[in-house]
């Protein structure tokens, strides 16, 4: 079973694939890490993360202990992640292992911004998770205030709007729901309303494809 969970930033993507992993016991991957780790590297290497070359040299090379990086979660980091995520080689290094990771094991919950639709269009269950710009913006500053980082909440709204434009229009692999992803705005939720909705959304789906595969079993 794969649950491909996509999202713009602080839409609340993560939470729930970590949850619904937890729940369904599955394993999970933040693929947006993957984006992060490359963009960070280009950064603390002192190069430019819209240079292809060096960009694609992190991708191939990539350091994991950058997990532990304090600044891997920073909107730094992410504005990097999403230079180096527009280019196309970077994201076919990187698209093997997400696929390998989702068929390993009996399945997994994968987040990000095209699992759905490039990663494993194949995905028992897709949510497109959303929420407004203004509610992201004030989810992130928070999250970075309680980190001590001293940023505005404006600079945090105009860096995500920047991030989404950057995700939606680019070439390869926009962020954009698969055509039969399923939608959840957490925008009015807090987090274990969001939870619960999304529990309900895929056991409904799971319960869709149980019944259509014994419609096929029992056709004569
Ligand atoms: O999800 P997160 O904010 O950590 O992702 C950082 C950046 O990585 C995103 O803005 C996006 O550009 C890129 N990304 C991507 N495809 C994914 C996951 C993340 O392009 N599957």
């Amino acid at each position: 079973m794969i649950i491909a969970v996509d999202g713009p930033s602080a839409s609340g993507k993560g939470t729930l694939a970590r949850r619904l992993a937890q729940h369904y016991g599955l394993r999970h991957l933040d693929t947006g890490a993957l984006y992060r780790m490359v963009g960070l590297a280009v950064l603390l290497s002192g190069g430019d993360p819209a240079d292809e070359a060096a960009a694609l040299a992190a991708a191939r090379t990539i350091d994991l202990s950058l997990l532990e990086h304090p600044e891997l979660r920073s909107e730094v980091t992410g504005g990097a992640a999403s230079k180096v995520a527009a280019q196309p080689a970077v994201r076919a290094a990187l698209l093997q292992f997400q696929r390998d990771f989702a068929n390993e094991n009996g399945g997994a919950v994968l987040d990000g911004r095209d699992i759905g639709t490039v990663v494993c269009p194949e995905a028992s269950v897709k949510l497109f998770v959303i929420a407004r710009a203004d509610v992201r913006a004030r989810r992130r500053h928070a999250e970075l205030t309680r980190y001590g980082v001293e940023v505005s909440y404006e600079t945090v709204l105009a860096d995500i709007e920047a991030r989404d434009a950057r995700d939606m229009n680019r070439a390869v692999a926009p962020l954009k729901p698969a055509p039969d992803a399923l939608l959840l705005d957490t925008s009015d939720l807090d987090i274990d309303a969001a939870v619960q909705q999304a529990l309900s959304l895929v056991d409904s789906r799971l319960a869709e494809l149980k019944l259509g595969s014994r419609a096929v079993r029992n056709r004569p």
